[in-house]
């Protein structure tokens, strides 16, 4: 294989490996694989896009061998032009302006559409009953896609959020968000399984049996569930009493609100604060009251979590993460069209070297 192919594998396989953007890996310093003190690989990398330098990311250690084979071969290639010396992937020009940089992307995007394109045309592709009509496509098989897919990897192994938010290098989860599909069967059992611990604020359990019913009998607040009919039937929009779920007969909630609720109880206490000898005495009682009943939902929903197995109590956890990955807005992503996902094999965290 040539240098220049060599090259453009390697690049492959890193969009492929490292979830960066295409021009973050294009521009890779040469010495981008360092160690940690206890031996695990990572790089470092730049991103132009944030104006950040020296970013770090954990990478297998299959993508450090990559690189090193790379970086050994790259050591018998003459004539690179000293100013591009200090790339990972110096352009393979040997004269002209471009050749003082790292690759380009036209240099890499030809060569890559020619490669998928002979991939579609193999006779073993071609016959295959199993491939839809637009496997391998440029909307599918699109650079970008890869950075979908390594989110979508890290989802599918139920990294935590804040993992996935720093390991995509976003400034808040929720734009890692827009890169995750939660399918519907993956949905519908995490909240099978967190609606065992629903309760009403009297402390009593109130998860309703299965998917079906959970989607017709109740609408998302932002504190918990709704089970008010009218409110319910308006999508919640609709809520007779201001939203004061905490004294409503209506409310549920389960472990996975747990986060809103706490954040919830500190935002009214900080209000109480506030409200100080500004506010007559009835303004004080009413915030009292419904900080009150939040702290009421939040023993009763920890009081269910003690009585769990650490079985149930993992897979809870599991789902609750699992949740809180979707957006409020996930239902209208595929109707805004959702980006299709490249066919990776998830990898386990727990096989990871
Ligand atoms: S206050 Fe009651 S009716 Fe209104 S959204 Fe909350 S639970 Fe539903």
């Amino acid at each position: 294989m040539s240098g220049t192919s060599r090259c453009l594998q390697t690049i492959y396989q890193l969009l492929r490996d490292l979830g960066r953007r295409p021009t973050e890996i294009y521009s890779l310093p040469r010495d981008t694989l360092r160690e940690t003190d206890d031996g695990q690989p990572y790089i470092i990398y730049n991103s132009h896009k944030t104006d950040e330098y020296g970013l770090e990311l954990p990478i297998h250690r299959s993508t450090a061998r990559v690189i090193q084979t790379w970086q050994n071969a790259l050591q018998s290639i003459e004539d690179v032009h000293p100013d591009a010396a200090g790339y990972l992937f110096p352009s393979p020009r040997r004269y002209g302006p471009q050749s003082r940089t790292h690759i380009t992307p036209t240099g890499f995007h030809t060569n890559y559409w020619r490669w998928i394109d002979r991939i579609r045309k193999l006779p073993d592709v071609r016959a295959d009953p199993t491939k839809p009509a637009d496997f391998l496509t440029r909307s599918r098989m699109g650079l970008y896609n890869w950075r979908h897919t390594y989110a979508q990897r890290l989802s599918d192994n139920s990294t935590p959020p804040d993992v996935i938010q720093e390991l995509m290098n976003h400034k808040s989860f929720t734009t890692s968000t827009g890169y995750i599909k939660i399918t519907r069967e993956r949905q519908r059992q995490a909240i099978e399984t967190v609606n065992s611990t629903t309760i009403d604020r009297r402390g009593l359990l109130h998860g309703p049996k299965d998917y079906a019913a959970y989607v017709r009998e109740s609408v998302a607040t932002p504190l918990g569930l709704c089970t008010e009919p009218s409110n319910v039937k308006a999508a919640g929009q609709s809520c007779p009493v201001r939203n004061k779920c905490g004294g409503c007969q209506y409310y549920r909630a389960n472990l996975a609100h747990l986060p809103q609720i706490d954040a919830h109880i500190v935002a009214l206490t900080a209000d109480l604060a506030a409200a100080g000898d500004i506010a007559e005495p009835w303004i004080h009682q009413s915030l009292k009251a419904e900080i009150s009943s939040y702290k009421r939902m939040r023993t009763a929903l920890l009081k269910e979590k003690s009585k769990l197995t650490p079985e149930d109590k993992a897979a809870i956890d599991d789902a609750v993460t699992l949740l809180q990955q979707i957006p409020p807005a996930a239902p209208h992503l595929e109707a805004a069209g959702e980006r299709r996902m490249l066919p990776l094999t998830p990898v386990r965290t727990a096989d990871r070297t």
